[in-house]
């Protein structure tokens, strides 16, 4: 701030001086965000034509922001972006979830694919609310004050608020408690956000899918019992391990605000 830099420096800058070198044109820039004297003094060196030319367009943008058309409401941004990224996700975990109650009405000796899915359903939803994949305008989203854990967690509120009523019709055939259906499906859902400070959402929600795959449906299918994990007995461990993923996400919470975060 205090090494002002040369006046010489300053009116080969205002001329636009080909013979300048680039280090001196960025380090004059950088200081002129910041020093209203030397934007004043840059003023002064500023030749006539230049002058009039800022005038011009500084007139022709007043004019154009006056009689353009008024900018987008943000309501209908934001519903966009659902129409877009969240619905088709959603219209399928609820298609998949129907055909799960459909197979536990043909075969009820079976554990009931709803219980076996429910960890797992908001999964695709919140992998592709915060992913630069699916989003055509994600960088333009990243971009803004309000992108960031804020925002996915938006948009899983979003797919929870359709996700948990979908499993609540779907569910109420299989007999098990609500509660049977809700902790491990919010346990999942925040353990994937958690897990996605690290590796990014879309690849921890697929990894936490396929390993539940693996370990616990593909085997508790293979054996028709009800895995131990949804017992009844088993909700307090899962609400445990929901606050542990949360409390992990909200120290971790400016992970989601970087463009590089893999998500
Ligand atoms: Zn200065």
């Amino acid at each position: 701030m205090n090494l002002h830099p040369d006046v010489a420096v300053l009116a080969r800058y205002a001329d636009g001086d080909p013979g300048l070198d680039e280090a001196s044109v960025w380090s004059v820039e950088s200081h002129l965000e910041s020093c209203a004297d030397c934007r004043a003094r840059l003023a002064e060196h500023t030749p006539d034509d230049v002058h009039e030319l800022l005038a011009l367009v500084s007139a022709g943008v007043d004019r154009g922001i006056a009689t353009g058309p008024a900018p987008t409401p943000r309501r209908r941004v934001s519903r966009r972006r659902f129409e877009v990224t969240l619905a088709p996700w959603l219209t399928m975990t609820a298609a998949v979830l129907g055909c799960a109650a459909l197979l536990h009405g043909l075969y009820p000796d079976l554990p009931s694919l709803v219980l076996l899915l429910a960890p797992v359903a908001p999964l695709p939803g919140v992998a592709v609310s915060w992913n630069r994949r699916t989003d055509p305008a994600w960088e333009v989203v990243a971009g803004t004050p309000r992108a960031g854990l804020g925002m996915l967690l938006r948009c899983t509120a979003v797919v929870l608020a359709v996700v948990i009523p979908v499993l609540a019709v779907a569910g109420a055939r299989t007999g098990a408690p609500m509660a049977v259906l809700l902790t491990p499906c919010l346990a999942f859902t925040a353990a994937s956000i958690a897990l996605g400070t690290v590796i990014g959402v879309r690849r921890a929600a697929a990894g936490l899918a396929a390993m539940w795959a693996v370990a616990v449906v593909a085997p508790s299918l293979a054996t028709a019992q009800v895995p131990a994990l949804l017992q009844p007995g088993g909700t307090a461990a899962w609400a445990v391990a929901a606050v542990a993923a949360a409390g992990f996400t909200v120290a971790r919470a400016d992970r989601f605000r970087r463009l590089t975060s893999g998500n």
